[in-house]
């Protein structure tokens, strides 16, 4: 089944508000089966309106809209719905009556222009508003030659009746129709390869409709998602799994985790479960790798803390050796080294991790822009990184921590 959601409101298309209704249908869709394949913003004018519902009709097998329902003059769904399918409004007595009940429950008259709330075509049926005025329309028709089935499901704005509407009166009769197929997605998440690079490793599996498989580039990394389709859970995750295990030998090492892992959770578990303590020293990351660590709640648990050392002075001050920073730069992997020494030593850890490089817009110390050293001194030995990333000063930074925590994972998962 082919979905469209229509969010109908002009003051969306002034910005004034944020489409929440259409992301909340986006994200229950998925879980009836359903394919979402467009999603359009229209204003409260007839003309375009309606042109947007016609070609919603023409090409969806379901069409959803939300807004418009009210008893104001600028609400007009019902009337260009009508006008669309060539059908009679009229007022329903028995939606009449209760909404006459509704506002004498609320204590005043109803207001004229309500009535047309209580309006239907023949091919609609009301779906019950149980926390607003307006009903809902759900609507289905033969289209074409062919006559094959289309629904059209028409809710309020109100995000809170929406919902409301969605979930008690429009799930159960399209699970009905449905009979349940199922969408289970799963995300792989990778770091060291570019988008290019990883999409073209896993090339053979992009052109399979089910599971499907996307590449991402995120900056934690490439995340390739996986989605299946199936009549039951249990069918959907046995397809995931296969697919995740050819996708998993195809890019070995380069995997650090899976949908909602964080490479900083991730090593913090780690570091917990091995009963070791880190501490940072950043330069041209400027203390987001140790701010990164502290996202984690529970974090005080292993991280010590972090020293951020701009300048040279700064770095010396903490006990980084100025011969080595006048012999190689304070941008080498012997200063990124020593960094890190001093990182473990000073603040008590177990492990010292240090990043120093060029995040731009120039170049330093004749260095280019992008290149970043990281090293990790565990007391034993110390692993030293060399990172390339985009020129772009954000990229750097956020590479650079990201990368970080990748190598450090890594480590620790070597560590016995
Ligand atoms: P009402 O009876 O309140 O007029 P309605 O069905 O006519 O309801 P609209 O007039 O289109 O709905 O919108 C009413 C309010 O609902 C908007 O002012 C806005 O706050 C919210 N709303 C409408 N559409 C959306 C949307 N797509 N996403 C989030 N909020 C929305
Ligand atoms: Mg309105």
């Amino acid at each position: 089944m082919k979905a469209e959601i229509v969010s109908i409101g002009t003051e969306l298309l002034l910005g004034e508000i944020t489409d929440t209704n259409a992301s909340y249908l986006a994200s229950q869709l998925p879980l009836l089966g359903i394919d979402l394949l467009w999603v359009t913003q229209v204003g409260d004018n007839l003309e375009r309106l309606r042109e947007c519902l016609e070609q919603a009709w023409g090409r969806s097998d379901i069409v959803l809209t939300t807004g418009g329902l009210g008893p104001t003059e600028d609400d007009i769904t019902r009337e260009t719905i009508a006008a669309m399918l060539d059908e009679k409004l009229s007022v329903d007595a028995e939606l009449e009556r209760r909404l006459r009940e509704l506002f004498s429950r609320l204590g005043f008259p109803m207001p004229k222009s309500n009535i047309k709330q209580a309006a239907l075509i023949p091919s609609a049926r009301a779906i019950p508003n149980l926390s607003g005025t307006a009903p809902g329309w759900w609507v289905e028709k033969g289209r074409g030659k062919q006559g094959e089935r289309r629904i059209l499901i028409v809710m309020p704005g109100p995000p809170s009746e929406m919902r409301h509407m969605w979930e008690t009166g429009v799930v159960g009769p399209l699970r009905e129709i449905l009979q349940g197929e199922i969408i289970i997605s799963r995300t792989i998440k990778t770091l060291g390869m570019t988008e290019s690079g990883a999409a073209e490793v896993v090339k053979p599996l992009l052109s399979s409709n089910n599971p499907t498989l996307a590449v991402y580039a995120k900056t934690d990394g490439i995340h390739l998602r996986l989605t299946a389709k199936a009549r039951t859970g249990e069918e959907a995750d046995k397809m995931i799994a296969q697919r995740e295990s050819e996708i998993r030998s195809l890019l070995g090492d380069i995997i650090w985790g899976s949908d909602e892992e964080t490479l900083e959770g991730l090593i913090g578990a780690l570091l917990l479960e091995k009963g070791l303590a880190i501490a940072t020293m950043e330069s041209c990351t400027g203390g987001l790798l140790a701010s990164t660590i502290t996202d984690v709640p529970g974090s005080s648990k292993y991280f010590k803390g972090g020293l951020v050392a701009y300048t040279n002075e700064a770095k010396i001050s903490y006990g980084v050796s100025s011969s080595l920073i006048e012999r190689h730069g304070a941008i080498s992997s012997e200063v990124a080294a020593d960094m890190a020494g001093v990182a473990r030593q000073h603040l008590g850890a177990d492990i010292g991790i240090s990043i120093t490089g060029v995040a731009g817009p120039a170049e330093d110390e004749g260095k280019p822009i992008g290149i970043v050293h990281i090293a990790i001194d565990n007391g034993r030995e110390i692993r030293p990184i060399l990172g390339q990333y985009p020129p772009w000063r954000h990229h750097v930074k956020r590479r650079a921590t990201y990368q970080a925590l990748f190598e450090l994972r890594r480590l620790l998962v070597s560590m016995k």
